[in-house]
């Protein structure tokens, strides 16, 4: 990248941090990643963004800080070891229906989506014990991850070592059990539907918006629809 290229050909000192993951094991392997990484990234052969450093500049300086900073816990928890292959490339960003609906910031981490949702709980769990909870499960991007990360598995995973934490909060947990009887129960999960696209239509504003409703702080609901999904599957299949 051109601010890059820059940033380091001017001054004399050029200190580098990078995880201790990134390390590949011989410099012919380097082809292969860096094609990997920009096909999954941008679709291109290669980009822009790629530089080539093999040493200081003449008469300059070159560190590399290589950080751990719990990476090496990580490598020791078998489920979720394989989140280290990340090459940060994007796709399961670009394909999750939370993310593309969320964006970066609502995760509140350095690295977010599917791949952030695995490794910010296992750096502070307390603090990122909902991010899991935002997966749909869907498994989109397990099927686009290129070094085969099996994220939805993890994402499972982790779901249940925080509840083995006793790190979800009761307002989940018996929402959760709600939510296991109304979807297991196809009567109950019809006439809730039912029930929502009725009421959402009549209820007064105030009622369905308010600070209880922290998801609706800062958005609106979208109008209820006039039938169900299986009602119109139906009159499509005739
Ligand atoms: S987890 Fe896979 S798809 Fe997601 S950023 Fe990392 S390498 Fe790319």
């Amino acid at each position: 990248e051109g601010n890059a290229d820059l940033g380091v050909s001017l001054p004399a000192l050029h200190i580098a941090c990078m995880g201790l993951e990134k390390i590949i094991p011989r410099l012919s392997d380097l082809a292969v990643f860096t094609r990997l990484l920009a096909r999954s990234a941008t679709g291109q052969p290669i980009t822009t963004y790629t530089s080539h450093f093999h040493g200081p500049r003449p008469g300059g300086q070159l560190h590399i800080v290589i950080v751990d900073n719990g990476r090496t816990d990580i490598r020791a928890t078998p489920a979720y070891r394989s989140a280290l292959q990340c090459i940060r490339c994007g796709a399961c960003m670009n394909t999750c229906p939370v993310y593309r609906r969320s964006g970066g910031h609502s995760y509140s981490h350095t690295v977010p989506g599917p791949i952030g949702s695995i490794l910010a709980p296992a750096s502070d769990p307390q603090a990122h014990h909902s991010l899991p909870y935002a997966c749909t499960l869907c498994g989109s991007c397990t099927d686009v991850c290129p070094v085969k990360i099996p994220l939805h598995h993890q994402l499972l995973a982790w779901r249940g070592e925080l509840a083995q934490r006793k790190m979800i909060p009761l307002g989940k947990r018996l929402s959760m059990k709600l939510a296991r009887i109304v979807l297991g129960t196809p009567w109950i999960y019809r006439s809730a539907g039912w029930l929502a696209r009725k009421s959402l239509r009549i209820l007064p504003h105030w009622l369905t918006h308010n600070r209880l409703n922290t998801w609706t702080r800062q958005r609106e609901l979208p109008s209820a629809p006039q039938k169900s999904f299986r009602e119109l599957y139906r009159k499509m299949k005739g």
